[in-house]
């Protein structure tokens, strides 16, 4: 099973969840943290890490020897990524897609596949549990591709909880593609319940079931609810607001490590999520 845990905006408390989860339910689990540009599961779970792989993308390569400066390159690239003026070949390799367009259509194989670096991906251990994320390089902006490779360490004998990036945008959706169960973490406030429902309808668009935690649910307004009892969707979790939690937060500490009585509720809102996905409902 693959739960992904996402939240409409940062700050909602999604990485505590999907850390704290990870560590209730213990060995079988792997964590995947796909918030490859600001990933921060590793400072809460500590992991040690044996492993780590390089990611580049392939970006053209023009051999000038041979190009005749035809202009075919420029005119298939779709993202302006590459450019011929007068007798040069520009190539802009942080617009590049990895269409491979350029150098199908280039008459005179003067296109070679290099490589960009994208970042890198790191996996490990920590209590028995397994542990991958992706950094994105600093000043890359595609993080999708990197987040897909992360992905390709999804093991499907294990329980993967993956820590999506926040917002709707196209590296969320390509943390939670293909997920059994989302899991949305949002706050009781104007902002958060404006956020929630764009990822609710990201995770209706991709058929997905899916439910709340509320966390800090004491604080702020009673429009979630009321919000989630109007679009039917299960609150699964509450985290009311405590000072303990926000020290134990700022300390690098699990919330489960200080306050043990919430690892029931973190193993109860995994068999919620196991009731749902297999009873098949859709919410
Ligand atoms: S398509 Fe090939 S030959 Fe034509 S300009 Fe581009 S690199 Fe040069
Ligand atoms: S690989 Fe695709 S996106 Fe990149 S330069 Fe070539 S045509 Fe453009």
């Amino acid at each position: 099973m693959i739960i992904s845990i996402a939240s409409g905006k940062g700050g909602t408390g999604k990485t505590t969840v999907a850390t704290n989860l990870a560590r209730s339910i213990g060995s079988g689990v792997q964590l995947l943290d796909c918030d490859v540009e600001e990933p921060n599961a590793h400072l809460f779970t500590n992991p040690s890490f044996e492993e780590s792989e390089t990611v580049f993308m392939p970006v053209p390569e023009v051999d000038e020897e041979k190009c005749t400066y035809c202009g075919k390159c420029a005119e298939i690239c779709q993202f302006k990524a590459i450019a011929v003026i007068n007798e040069n070949v520009l190539v802009f390799e942080e617009l590049c897609h990895s269409c491979g367009g350029c150098w199908e259509v280039c008459p005179e194989g003067a296109i070679q596949e290099g490589g960009r670096k994208l970042g890198i991906i790191e996996k490990g251990h920590c209590n028995g549990m397994e542990f991958v994320h992706g950094r994105l390089r600093v000043g890359e902006a595609m993080s999708p591709p990197l987040i897909k490779k992360v992905r390709g360490y999804q093991n499907p004998e294990k329980l993967t909880i993956i820590d999506a990036p926040p917002g709707t945008s196209c590296p969320v959706i390509a943390s939670m593609k293909g997920s059994d169960f989302v899991l949305l973490v949002t706050e009781p406030t104007p902002f958060g319940l404006y956020d929630l429902k764009l990822a609710v309808g990201a995770a209706q668009i991709l058929n997905i079931p899916h439910g709340l935690v509320i966390n800090r649910s004491d604080l702020g307004d009673g429009k979630t609810k009321e919000y989630a009892d109007e679009m039917n969707l299960p609150i699964l979790m509450e985290i009311p607001f405590s000072r303990e939690i926000a020290e134990a937060y700022s300390r690098g500490e699990m919330l489960v490590d200080v306050m043990p009585e919430w690892k029931n509720r973190f193993l109860e809102l995994h068999d919620k999520i196991k009731q749902i996905v297999t009873s098949n409902t859709r919410y």
